[in-house]
């Protein structure tokens, strides 16, 4: 829904300035856990909160053990403070989305700027924490934008695997899309569809087979790491 058909796969483009090392520390894992993560990748699901599809998505990933960074609408993070305080409750970190997902290479320095901030704020007062981290809508960035996201410490974060779910794609070819990972990498989700959803189980299972856990993504270097 909220990406169009673009070049798929697009590195990371980082542009940390001045962010401040304030991680906050995360759920223990299991000693079972530990001992078979032999690297870490980026779960990232977007254009939430809502009630509709939070609650379930966040049930999900629970269950089966997962944690990943929600990449929040200002919008929605201002209309259901309570999904961003259940993301949190849950282990999951809280990344900015812009407050209407527009597409900000379209728009001039000051909408840009109102864009971020309006969403920092609405999830700093939601309970989310300040964000550090940045998804431009599309993954659509320019000099502009970064200029922007350096004011706020944000890190921009586009990712390495887009499991097309926004396309359509089945729940196999996401769990496939989910097999292409490697250590440190990011895939692009949604909060919304239903195969989305679906596949969670299976995500955690062809994690597991690779010896892959759910990490956080860095500020520092825009890589998954451990949480
Ligand atoms: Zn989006």
């Amino acid at each position: 829904m909220r990406s169009r058909p673009r070049s798929l796969a697009i590195g990371l483009a980082v542009a940390a300035t001045a962010v401040a090392g304030t991680v906050t520390a995360g759920v223990h894992a299991t000693p079972a856990q530990a001992a078979t993560c032999n690297g870490y990748v980026g779960l990232t699901f977007d254009d939430g909160p809502s009630n509709s599809h939070t609650p379930a998505l966040l049930n999900a990933l629970t269950q089966n053990r997962l944690r990943a960074t929600m990449f929040n609408e200002g919008q929605y993070a201002a209309a259901y403070p309570a999904q961003v305080r259940a993301q949190v409750q849950a282990g999951m970190w809280v990344g900015n989305h812009s407050y209407t997902h527009p597409h900000l290479t379209q728009l001039g320095q000051s909408q840009i700027d109102s864009e971020i901030s309006r969403t920092q704020q609405a999830i700093t007062n939601a309970g989310g924490g300040s964000p550090q981290l940045f998804r431009p809508p599309y993954g659509e960035t320019n000099a502009t934008v970064r200029s922007v996201e350096a004011r706020y410490g944000l890190t921009e974060i586009i990712w390495n695997v887009d499991s097309q779910d926004w396309n359509n794609a089945s729940t196999d070819a996401i769990v496939q899309a989910v097999n292409r990972l490697t250590n440190g990498q990011i895939i692009l989700m949604h909060e919304w569809p239903a195969n989305t959803l679906a596949a969670i189980p299976r995500i955690a299972q062809a994690l597991a087979n690779k010896g892959l856990c759910s990490g956080r993504i860095s500020p520092q270097t825009g890589r998954a790491v451990a949480p």
